[in-house]
């Protein structure tokens, strides 16, 4: 009422909430509606009461589980559904990604009702965050597309015309003159393994390569894209989303493990964690689990006295003025996160502060005989050669024991010399190395503390005493990083962030690092091996992103080599350890360097609005001569990538769709999420009335394509026998079953459970896939996935999945590759760069482009989520954030109108002043600002869709972005070592429009 009452005495506060978006709110203050009910209005009914302790379900609705798709975390939630309409979501109290505790499994579904509602504990509640309660929306959204569409007029005209699935699929195998634009290939004849691309390069590999499908984040299907169909049909060109999300974080955490391969992810064990140290990434305002680890960290400060710091270029909502000095926030300048770790590691070695009997663990077998939780390769001997690699003994790695100064064999040697630089004898033979954290130690000497601390404009005094108390809660310390790390140097940042934490040993520790809790097997387990099938082939070749290859294997270097030439500078950059590269996908094709692409199948990607400077994508993609002459989006919506495609295949959306997938990190016990429709999709469909989806759209293509791993007897269970793969049911249903015969097996579920879990509509496929086992992937469904225990996280003092290699100090495999682009070795540890183009050339920064931009992620907008109109309510726009001494310099007031330019690009932004953001700095939240997906108008079978103008609020950050002057035409600023997309510590001016 108070509300009510201000507002009606209020004509200035009612005309600026208007003005912010809150127009619907104010509407519905207004009306005459009536309200059902005095307190709680108009809203929901309940879906269950409880009275006396008993549970009674509302049967005007029925209630299933499934996951979220408002950001990555992929949450196991429950919905809400009236009459196969999802009108409210909520979280899963089966699932450590929505609560924490979670509940025991064997907890009966009525009972976790009981709990939910318990009003003496808020233990087992569980929640959705602000886009996980609304994402539903979404499914019902009038822009989303149910048909296949074929492009009427130009690429981005965003006209298009309605066909039948069935010649979607006839005209992109087929191929022909399909848009009076001329010849297009079709796949069928693209789909060929024995022909090369190139017979004078025939490391490129054969023509399948030249259809490349880009996904997104791996949201259950991944597996079922890529293992059935990318590699049946033979191209080694499938890539994620990584290159324009996080990849510099995981690649530096991956070089930290040691583990370019799997690319694992670190993450703090909030629970017991005593002091955690956050650069480049903010709990709580974003990350991954976002929902998780905002409720950890919350559970934390409050509970375990957990003390916590934020170094980023701007305040965000990590910091907690409840918890007093437990939280801070140091600003940063953006892009020298580096210098500061540097300092930090140069202070922690210079003073001794260090774990040293840790660090002296030269291996596995030591590490268990002094049970100790891991180690490091901190005493491993490098060559001081040329090739810099580790001194070995028959491939053993060697090093010099602590008890009799003799280079042995690591498996023999319980503590080695940390710190060692000059000449050793092995076998009468004498080498020049150093050890590991020797060269850690040159490179963070390279500069003063006090120089660092100028570099990132943190005071010494700061730097000091953070890494002293970093260094004095034993291994009960983290320290995390995410995308704030995606700049120039990005990957050196997140290498040396983790660094850190060698440095007191927090790997596997309780309360220090965690790798996760590990996952159930499901796509290959107990009773199918889903991923492998008669028939298939193994993809080779070079990749169109030139990723997980080594310039120096390729027949360019090997013909120059030949011919007596340099081989560097390569045509381009190489990057022999990222995995994929999605950045590079368009610009390499129409380079033709590797080689140009026949066709682009896109999966829910979105290059266009994800990808920093993304002018060059958008021409690239708009004229089909230059990098994609056939192009097919799988999309339920037309986005800023998918506007340019010749195709568009309509996915499900949400609840509607199938999938098996493992939370990231921040987890520490077993855990496999499931989703599967639970409510019908309004898509048209095949002819056997499956909807047309990602996953029925590829089963029918690869049949028309007459590849292997679909159609009659494609899959085979481990006791050899066949069974066909016709709908995506026939896949994912053999995934749950696996989940649920892992380990024990899974209790069958009851008549009842089955009921109020939605599942009755199952039965028949359960029982005729599952045979007598139905009932126990029933009862892995009604709980949304498998949850170990929450008290097996733990063995004393270790985390019970541990990770068992070598932490690398020095980076063996980083170490001993070249920069494509100048010859020189990259370093093998961590050392301070300056923000760098790809050939290791300092960005410079001038008088004229003074400022730094960069961007940070939004605790309510993400990709998809960006459209919700009902978030709109919440956050109407985004905004160029300024200090307000820097604002006074430029003249520049509250809400003024502001260019922001590089010297390659320019956006319009509305100004917003605060006091919490690093001077001279320019920082925008991401993402809003949409260019599609109702933010344009758009014409399907001559009908218009007006676009709704709500959609294009904000500031369109990733316009923004700066040239790589060392490369190729179209290659924008990327990490110097992995290729990572680089969109923050952009040199910028700003003027008053
Ligand atoms: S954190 Fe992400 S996945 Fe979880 S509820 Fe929120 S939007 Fe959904």
């Amino acid at each position: 009422m108070k509300r009510r009452k201000f507002l009606l005495t209020s004509g200035l506060s009612l005309s600026l909430a208007a003005a912010l978006g809150y127009k619907n709110t104010i509407k519905k203050i207004f009306t005459n509606d009536e309200f059902s009910d005095n307190i709680s209005t108009n809203s929901l009914e309940c879906e269950v009461f409880i009275e006396n302790n008993t549970v009674k379900f509302n049967d005007k609705f029925s209630i299933a589980t499934s996951l979220c798709n408002g950001c990555t975390t992929f949450c196991s939630v429950r919905a809400l559904i009236d009459n196969n309409k999802v009108i409210k979501t909520f979280g899963n109290p089966y699932s450590l990604l929505s609560s924490d505790p979670w509940l025991d499994m064997q907890v009966s579904l009525k009972d976790s009702f009981l709990k939910l509602n318990d009003i003496n504990s808020l233990n087992s509640r569980s929640t959705c965050c602000a886009r996980g309660s609304s994402i539903h929306h979404k499914m019902y959204d009038e822009f989303r597309v149910t048909k296949a569409l074929k492009r009427v007029g130009k690429r981005g005209e965003n006209k298009w015309k309605s066909i039948s699935i069935e010649e979607l699929i006839n005209e992109i195998v087929n191929g022909g003159n399909l848009f009076n634009e001329g010849y297009v290939d079709g796949l069928k004849s693209i789909c060929n393994t024995k022909k090369l691309i190139d017979e004078n390069n025939p490391d490129y590999g054969p023509v399948a390569n030249q259809l490349c499908i880009l996904g997104t984040a791996d949201e259950g299907r991944q597996n079922f894209l890529t293992h059935r169909f990318a590699q049946s049909f033979g191209t080694i060109n499938y890539l994620g989303h990584t290159a324009i999300c996080g990849l510099s974080m995981r690649a530096g955490e991956a070089a930290y493990l040691d583990d370019f391969t799997s690319y694992a992810h670190l993450k703090p064990d909030y629970e017991h964690c005593k002091f955690l140290l956050n650069i480049a990434t903010a709990p709580a305002q974003a990350g991954n689990p976002f929902k998780r680890q905002a409720h950890l960290l919350a559970q934390a400060r409050t509970y375990n006295n957990l003390k916590y710091v934020c170094v980023t270029p701007n305040l965000t909502n990590a910091d907690s003025f409840a918890v007093n000095e437990n939280s801070r926030w140091i600003a940063i300048k953006p892009g020298e996160d580096l210098a500061f770790v540097m300092a930090m590691l140069r202070v922690i070695i210079e003073n001794k502060f260090y774990n040293e009997k840790y660090l002296q663990i030269p291996s596995l077998k030591s590490q268990i005989a002094l049970n100790d939780v891991s180690f490091t390769n901190a005493s491993y001997l490098v060559c001081k050669d040329k090739n810099k690699e580790f001194l070995k003994d028959e491939g053993s790695i060697l090093v010099i024991d602590s008890v009799d100064n003799k280079v042995k064999k690591a498996d023999f040697v319980l503590q080695a010399i940390l710190d060692f630089n000059g000449e050793v004898e092995y076998k009468n033979k004498k080498y020049q190395v150093q050890t590991s954290f020797n060269i850690l130690k040159e490179n963070s000497f390279l500069k003063s503390v006090k120089e660092y601390a100028k570099i990132c404009d943190i005071k010494e005094e700061i730097i000091f005493e953070l890494a002293k108390e970093f260094c004095s809660y034993g291994r009960c310390v983290a320290t995390d990083c995410h995308g704030g790390t995606m700049h120039t140097t990005g990957f050196y940042t997140a290498y040396a962030i983790m660094m850190l934490g060698a440095m007191v040993g927090n790997l596997n520790h309780k309360g220090g690092m965690s790798v996760g809790g590990g996952k159930y097997a499901s796509f290959n387990g107990k009773c199918f091996n889903l991923l492998s099938y008669k028939g298939k082939v193994k993809p080779f070749g070079t990749r169109i992103d030139r990723a997980r290859k080594a310039y120096e294997t390729s027949t360019e270097f090997k013909n120059k080599i030949k011919n007596n030439q340099n081989p560097y500078p390569a045509k381009d950059k190489w990057f022999a350890f990222t995995n994929a590269l999605e950045n590079e996908v368009l610009s390499s094709s129409a380079n033709a360097y590797p080689y140009k692409l026949k066709a682009l199948i896109t999966w829910g990607a979105n290059i266009v609005y994800g990808q920093n400077n993304n002018k060059d994508v958008i021409a690239l993609l708009k004229d089909p001569s230059k990098a994609a002459p056939l192009f097919i989006a799988i999309d339920p919506f037309i986005n800023e990538t998918s506007i340019y495609a010749d195709y568009i295949v309509p996915d499900s959306v949400l609840f509607e769709t199938w999938g098996v997938l493992s939370p990231w990190a921040a987890y520490n016990t077993k855990t496999t999420h499931l989703r599967y429709p639970i409510v019908k999709s309004p898509n048209d469909t095949f002819k056997n009335q499956e909807s047309i989806c990602m996953d029925s759209f590829i089963i029918e293509l690869a049949k028309a394509l007459k590849l292997p791993s679909f159609g009659k007897n494609a899959i085979m269970d481990n006791e050899g026998n066949f069974y066909d793969l016709d709908r995506p049911q026939d896949f994912y249903l053999r995934a749950f079953l696996n989940v649920a015969m892992d380990e024990d097996e899974l209790s069958d579920i009851s008549d009842e459970e089955l009921k109020i879990s939605s599942l009755l509509e199952y039965k028949d496929s359960l029982k005729k896939i599952c045979k007598d086992k139905w009932r126990k992937v029933a009862f892995l469904m009604s709980r949304g996935g498998r949850f170990a225990k929450k008290n097996t996280a733990y063995k004393n003092n270790a985390l019970s999945n541990s990770y068992t290699k070598a932490i690398a100090i020095y980076n063996e495999k980083l170490g001993t590759s070249i920069n494509s682009l100048t010859g020189k070795r990259y370093n093998g540890s961590v050392k301070y760069y300056p923000q760098s183009y790809a050939d290791g050339s300092m960005i410079k920064m001038n008088k004229e482009f003074n400022l730094l931009a960069f961007s940070y992620k939004s605790n309510i907008f993400s990709s998809a989520s960006a459209t919700l109109d009902i978030l709109k309510e919440i956050k109407y726009a985004t905004y160029a954030d300024i200090n307000t001494k820097t604002a006074k310099k430029y003249n520049i007031k509250n809400a003024d109108k502001i260019k922001i330019s590089t010297k390659d690009s320019s956006i319009i932004a509305y100004a917003r002043l605060k006091e919490g953001i690093y001077p001279n700095a320019i920082g925008i939240e991401y993402a809003s600002a949409r260019r599609a997906e109702g933010a344009r108008d758009l014409i399907i079978d001559n009908v218009l869709i007006k676009a709704k103008k709500i959609r294009q609020t904000g500031v369109y950050y990733n316009r923004l972005g700066l040239d790589d002057i060392s490369r190729l035409k179209y290659k924008g600023i990327s990490d110097f070592v992995v290729g990572s997309n680089a969109r923050t510590a952009l040199a910028v001016k700003i003027e008053k429009i």
